[in-house]
């Protein structure tokens, strides 16, 4: 077997392989996201995501005792999903940040609340899970196994998400998971002071787009949710409880917004949590500021009462499909005074979509044009094009890159348009194909 591999350097003493690098999942789609490592003589995860949308489905397996430690760069389930199932039993180790492991927690515990009949795990595994990490620090270097050093540095992305590099033998990787370079009103931009790289594997969300200016995003949003608000209406905003509920608070707070703002469902759970993180945000006081001054709701009466009030309500599910979003959404969508503001990206085939797409909604099962004013405003956790590009212009070397994480033509256009810009060797590998580092 030693023929097929080619090595990094050899010496009298020691002989170290090359990386081996499969893509378990995540590789020219948008979901369940997964990347095996090989190493001289121990194997780590990166990420070990699942697919809700349906039927919740994970990456390509591989067994938990050929794992010696799954690093996670951040809570999303597309990302963090299917980590569970390496802590069935004792054995691995999980390497993250303490506000990822608490948040993934969180969503993984929802996760099995609507999916727990296809899923393989239970509630009690994230106790296994809780009990075998190690809570690194943003930017730290840690050893892990004896043969590798990873380091952490901020994503951008959301609170406590990380990129992670991995030195192996000399060489050095870097994976950034998802990646935001520009702060937004909750978290920082990402760190993207890389050093010498020999790869990178990149996501590929919008490499084919831009977004508008932050700037101009949080103006219009607050220009509309004050017209909303002025004329005696209600903005419903369906968002995700982690990370874009809070997001839009503080874009509120921080622009002087004058009127209520209420938080509902699992958003709440979520504020619990970030609060006793704080120090991951960009500017704590903000926050703390901004959590502490919305209404919280917590029962019934209190939302009948919202929906009569002036006010912008906050509420998961981020695409209306489920949650208190859901009965919002049914009490303000026949009123014309009222406004929907859709801030997220909106799968194929959930109510969010039909929503934006057509201006329907399902009420008694059936489709009912929507009154209330919808808008949308793209505030993206992603880098849009240009940031991306600018990402790669600051890696230092001629790393080879991969591209992952991109729906349609994304991931095989960015790797086309990295080559012609840069001169890097570059490819959008697919599901199962392996590389070496
Ligand atoms: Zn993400």
């Amino acid at each position: 077997m030693g023929l097929a591999l080619s090595f990094a350097f050899s010496n009298k003493k020691s002989v170290i392989k090359k990386l081996e690098i499969t893509f378990l999942g995540g590789a020219r789609e948008v979901g369940k996201s997964a990347l095996f490592v090989k190493g001289n003589k121990n194997n780590i995860l990166l990420d070990y995501g699942a697919q809700t949308s349906r039927e919740p489905s994970f990456p390509m397996h591989v067994k938990p005792r050929e794992v010696h430690s799954l690093l996670l760069t951040h809570a999303h389930l597309d990302h963090s999903g299917g980590v569970p199932l390496y802590f069935l039993r004792e054995g691995v180790k999980l390497l993250t940040t303490g506000l990822t492991l608490e948040l993934s927690t969180l969503l993984i515990e929802d996760f099995i609340k609507l999916s727990g009949f296809y899923l393989p795990f239970e509630r009690v595994d994230l106790l296994t899970m809780a009990k075998n990490t190690e809570r690194v620090e943003i930017s730290e270097s840690r050893q892990v196994a004896d043969e590798f050093v990873v380091k952490f540095p901020n994503s951008g992305h959301l609170p406590g998400g990380t990129a992670i590099i991995l030195e192996h033998g000399g060489r050095r990787l870097l994976y950034t998971g998802d990646v935001n370079l520009r702060d937004s009103q909750l978290i920082s931009g990402a760190d993207t002071d890389f050093g010498e790289l020999d790869a990178v594997i990149t996501e590929s969300t919008y490499a084919l787009v831009d977004h508008e200016p932050r700037e101009k995003i949080e103006s219009d949003f607050v220009a509309f949710a004050n017209e909303v608000v002025e004329r005696r209406g209600v903005l419903l905003v369906p968002a995700f409880s982690v990370g874009r509920a809070q997001e839009i608070a503080c874009v509120l707070r921080s622009r002087n917004f004058k009127h209520n703002v209420a938080m509902d469902g699992m958003a709440l759970k979520a504020n619990d949590v970030l609060f006793r993180y704080q120090d991951f945000m960009r500017d704590p006081e903000l926050f703390r500021k901004t959590i502490e001054n919305i209404e919280v709701v917590s029962d019934w009466s209190q939302r009948k009462r919202l929906v009569k009030t002036p006010s912008v309500i906050i509420a998961p599910a981020g695409m209306l499909m489920g949650g208190a979003s859901v009965f919002y959404h049914q009490e303000l969508s026949q009123n014309e005074k009222n406004g929907i503001t859709i801030v997220a990206f909106q799968a194929q085939g959930t109510p969010g979509r039909t929503l934006l797409d057509r201006g329907l909604t399902i009420i008694d099962g059936r489709p009912v044009p929507v009154k209330a004013e919808v808008r949308r405003f793209d505030f993206s956790g992603h880098s849009g094009r240009t940031e991306l590009f600018e990402m790669l212009a600051k890696v230092k070397g001629k790393p080879k890159v991969y591209t992952t994480h991109g729906d349609g033509d994304s991931c095989n256009v960015f790797a086309k348009e990295i080559t012609e810009r840069f001169g890097f060797q570059a490819s959008a590998p697919e599901i199962g194909d392996k590389i070496t580092v």
